[in-house]
């Protein structure tokens, strides 16, 4: 875009919407704080609450002891399970070491783990699509450990032994590229006639609008920049949808430091996202950077507005009646 024949291209910063934290996110991070201000420190929290530096870095400021497993925590403490989920032997092995728990695990999280034991419960074996060693995948084959198969490609599905001619389920992590698994399953519905469906889409609304948020953009954008962790997977995907969708360069940024100057040479438009686990002022922050690099104030794309929220886990929600005193033994259930 110019305006004079001659003259420089008019810089642009589209920011994409939705972006940043989802219910999901929200819950779980307010869920630890609100355990911090009822209950004090520390709070144990099993693995990193949602997958960002500067959440966990925060939180852990204000109290929070994060732990990879639950033999670091003391006998009778507190702890949170994160919003990736848990699997039934890591609450069994909560309620033997007679641990305080409170359960952060995002209900669309929790739906897919449902699903996975309704499916096992009628004898269907279970495909799930998903990235090995993620706190989500995990958590759901420990639903169903002897049913579930997980597929993490195209080749993994040409791999597999199953028996076509059975009915067999495929679930997914809720993190997931839309277009990316949508090309797995019809591989799997070829090779798998029988193949049934989970009964509403595994990859959640939060995931499916900022893909489809960053791809509007991305077709417009020399550059997209995404706020996120590397081990954020729904961030990371951003990434790709993004450069499948246009943009001829797309980085993932933990904050405004790892912005690089030398990427903008010859860069007009710049698009921005965040996972949704990155809160807003992470991104001012990469915003701010760009107007300091010469660009000017973004201008907001919104594709739509999210309005979901989650009520909190019962332990932490706001009472009317004074709360009764924590001693024992409580272990949520489900
Ligand atoms: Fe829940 Fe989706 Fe957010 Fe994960 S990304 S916490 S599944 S709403």
């Amino acid at each position: 875009m110019t305006d004079e024949p001659d003259s420089q291209p008019t810089r642009r910063v589209i920011v994409a919407s939705p972006r940043g934290y989802c219910a999901g996110v929200d819950r779980a991070v307010l869920t630890v704080k609100r355990a911090l201000a009822s209950f004090g420190a520390p709070v144990y929290v099993r693995k990193q609450i949602v997958h960002n530096e500067h959440v966990v870095a925060t939180l852990a400021e204000q109290g929070a002891i994060f732990v990879d497993e639950l033999a670091e925590v003391p006998q009778g403490a507190l702890v949170v399970f994160s919003a990736h989920g848990v699997s039934p032997e890591v609450r069994q092995d909560a309620a033997t070491r007679r641990l305080r728990t409170i359960d952060a695990t995002c209900p669309l999280v929790t739906k897919v783990h449902h699903e996975a034991a309704r499916f096992a419960a009628k004898g269907v074996p279970i495909v799930l699509i998903g990235h090995a060693g993620h706190e989500e995948v995990e958590g759901t084959t420990g639903e169903a450990p002897d049913d579930i198969t997980l597929v993490q490609s195209g080749e993994d599905v040409d791999a597999l032994t199953l028996d076509p001619e059975r009915p067999l389920a495929w679930l997914s992590q809720t993190t997931l590229s839309v277009d990316e698994t949508r090309g797995i399953v019809e591989k799997l519905r070829a090779r798998f006639p029988q193949l049934l469906d989970p009964p509403s889409d595994d990859i959640c609304y939060a995931t499916q609008n900022r893909q489809s948020a960053i791809k509007q953009i991305a077709a417009q954008s020399d550059l997209v920049i995404v706020v996120g962790s590397r081990n954020s997977s729904n961030s990371v995907r951003l990434v790709d949808v993004a450069l499948e969708n246009g943009a001829r360069a797309a980085h993932l940024v933990d904050d405004s430091g790892q912005v690089d100057p030398q990427w903008f040479d010859g860069v007009v438009s710049v698009g921005v996202t965040s996972g949704a686990s990155v809160p807003d002022v992470l991104v001012d922050g990469v915003l701010a950077r760009l107007e300091e690099l010469g660009f000017p104030p973004a201008v907001e794309d919104r594709l739509v507005d999210e309005t979901l929220s989650f009520a909190l886990p019962p332990q932490v929600r706001e009472r009317r009646q004074p709360r009764p005193p924590v001693t024992g033994h409580w272990v949520t259930g489900r």
